[in-house]
């Protein structure tokens, strides 16, 4: 736990978020500021502040959160339509929260490449 990490703080349940699903490893919840009908954050209960933190024994960790990605898009009726799972890294991909968490994007036409 990061005292400073507002993903930690959510996780924790100081902070109050609508969460879709949680499991040991994992809380999702719906994104504040959606861009897509679906627009669901897989954060880990662990913190980890950037993809760039991960070692070899975080790879069961990322797993687990592409499995919970795709149930959730499952649970939606989404899996077979398409969605689009992402994680932004650093200041110029976009990342504002520096606890990682798994974009998960679906019910609307995805461009690609993204912007
Ligand atoms: P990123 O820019 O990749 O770090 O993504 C951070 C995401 O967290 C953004 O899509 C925000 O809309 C979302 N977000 C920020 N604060 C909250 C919150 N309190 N509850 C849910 N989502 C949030
Ligand atoms: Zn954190």
């Amino acid at each position: 736990m990061n005292g400073d990490c507002l993903f930690c703080k959510i996780v924790a349940g100081t902070i109050p978020a609508s969460k879709i699903l949680e499991d040991d490893d994992v809380v999702v919840i719906s994104d504040i500021n959606p861009q897509a009908p679906l627009h669901a954050l897989v954060i880990p209960r662990r913190h980890i502040a950037t993809l760039n933190a991960l070692t070899p024994g975080d790879d069961a960790l990322v797993g687990a959160m592409h499995r919970a990605a795709a149930k959730v898009a499952r649970d939606k009726g989404y899996a077979d339509r398409g969605f689009r799972t992402v994680f932004n890294t650093n200041a110029e991909a976009g990342q504002t929260v520096f606890h990682i968490h798994l974009h998960l994007l679906a019910g609307r036409g995805l461009s690609w490449p993204p912007g």
